[in-house]
């Protein structure tokens, strides 16, 4: 099965689904995508601050290991973190 890769704009966009009711109470839904995809260590800090209080961070993050999210900050990891992550479980 070929994996799409989706952004986290479009992710939250996207028809809510039930596999993914969660996405209502995400805490970046009005937040500029583009943090999540950070160009800096400001913008990724500035991601994480929001995945810190956000209300579904554990269904994101579960999500994101599921998904093979591959780039940018999911549940308040990024993408070195996720890989590091999955080895470690692996
Ligand atoms: S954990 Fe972070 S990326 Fe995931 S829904 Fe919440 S704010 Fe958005």
């Amino acid at each position: 099965m070929q994996q799409t890769v989706m952004t986290l704009a479009e992710f939250l966009q996207a028809p809510i689904t039930e596999e993914r009711p969660w996405v209502v109470f995400a805490a970046c839904r009005d937040a500029d995508p583009d943090l999540f995809f950070p160009g800096s260590k400001a913008d990724e800090a500035a991601a994480k601050a929001l995945c810190a209080i956000c209300p579904v961070r554990l269904e994101c993050h579960q999500y994101s290991l599921d998904a093979r999210e591959t780039f940018g900050v999911w549940g308040g990891l990024n993408e070195k973190q996720r890989r590091m992550q999955l080895r470690r479980s692996a």
